[in-house]
């Protein structure tokens, strides 16, 4: 075997994937109100009534130029669950590094035709790149490593900021949602995601760094909001990995929301061996162990989103 064959692996279950332990680590404060990890009192986040029409699609990117904090994974699973209630789905693969595609079961390398070519190329219509995915009411514009040589490509081109928005255009209308899985830097191709999306979700993940560099991608937000999409809202910032036993972990989240308020979901994701699993099964954990905390929270973040 060469040195470069991708690994391969078969996805085992860690045990106890089908119980739903504590959806976000609620705390009981003697006979006070239950408050949840955010330090807010626990509410109930109401079942979004179902959509008899779809689209014009809401378009989210998913942001952060920090790597491993858990954009892709949140990509996958939001967007699961958002097709559990109902919702049309487009999933973005932005990143050429294609982890969104793989975890979504499709080989990169293998594809003729990217969001690249869509990019590109006047000829490719982005409905031959569309595929469907194995969630129902979520389909796939996947990318590979072709995708970084249109950063370098889009340069030279006029209008180039707005070359995602262009792709995407045409059928906006065919859903109620896209979300964008984001390269992990602030170069062009994220420019481009920000320039295309009505909102942003920020991933942070509960560690002592996360809120460093998030300075940067503000200023990068309000250029992108002041030169070319001034509509451009947060619509939420999603603390990850998120370990209910630690202290750090709770001092991190108070720290995060002080800095944003109620800018930050109530809904926070825990650390769990169970999403690395759902890579290499490459299916979304709601799919995969529907009954875990982790697929809980992921829809109760959907509902967030479609009330926001
Ligand atoms: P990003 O897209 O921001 O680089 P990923 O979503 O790829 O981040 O996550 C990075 C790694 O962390 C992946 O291996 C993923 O399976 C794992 N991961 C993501 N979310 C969690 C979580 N809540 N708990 C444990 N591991 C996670
Ligand atoms: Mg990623």
């Amino acid at each position: 075997m060469s040195t470069f064959e991708p690994l391969t692996m078969t996805a085992t279950k860690s045990p106890g994937a089908d119980e739903v332990d504590q959806v976000n680590g609620a705390d009981t404060n003697g006979t006070q109100a239950r408050v949840g990890p955010t330090g807010r009192p626990l509410r109930e986040i109401p079942t979004p009534p179902p959509v008899k029409e779809h689209g014009p699609a809401r378009v989210l990117a998913m942001c952060n130029q920090k790597g491993g904090v858990g954009k892709t994974t949140s990509t996958i699973n939001l967007g699961a669950s958002l097709a559990e209630y109902g919702r049309k789905v487009l999933l973005v693969d932005f990143d050429p590094q294609g982890a969104l595609s793989v975890g979504l079961g499709v080989q990169p390398h293998e594809l003729d035709r990217t969001i690249y070519n869509a990019i590109m190329e006047q000829s490719c219509d982005v409905r031959d790149v569309l595929r469907p995915t194995g969630i129902e009411g979520c389909d796939l514009l996947p990318s590979n490593i072709d995708l970084s040589a249109a950063e370098v490509q889009l340069v030279a081109e006029v209008g180039r900021e707005h070359s995602l928005l262009r792709v995407l255009k045409p059928v906006l209308g065919d859903y109620d949602y896209v979300l964008i899985d984001c390269q992990p830097s602030l170069g062009l191709l994220t420019v481009n995601a920000l320039t295309a999306a009505h909102g942003i979700i920020i991933p942070l993940e509960c560690e002592f760094f996360s809120l460093r560099g998030v300075a940067l991608l503000m200023d990068t937000i309000d250029k992108v909001r002041e030169r070319l999409n001034p509509d451009l809202e947060i619509t939420g910032i999603l603390a990850t990995m998120f370990d209910p036993r630690t202290l750090h972990s709770k001092e991190v989240m108070a720290r995060v929301v002080e800095a944003f308020g109620d800018k930050v979901f109530d809904t926070v994701i825990n650390r769990t061996v169970r999403f690395p699993e759902t890579t290499v099964a490459g299916e979304p954990i709601t799919s995969w162990a529907p009954k875990s905390a982790g697929a809980e929270a992921y829809r109760q973040l959907a509902r967030e989103v479609i009330l926001r």
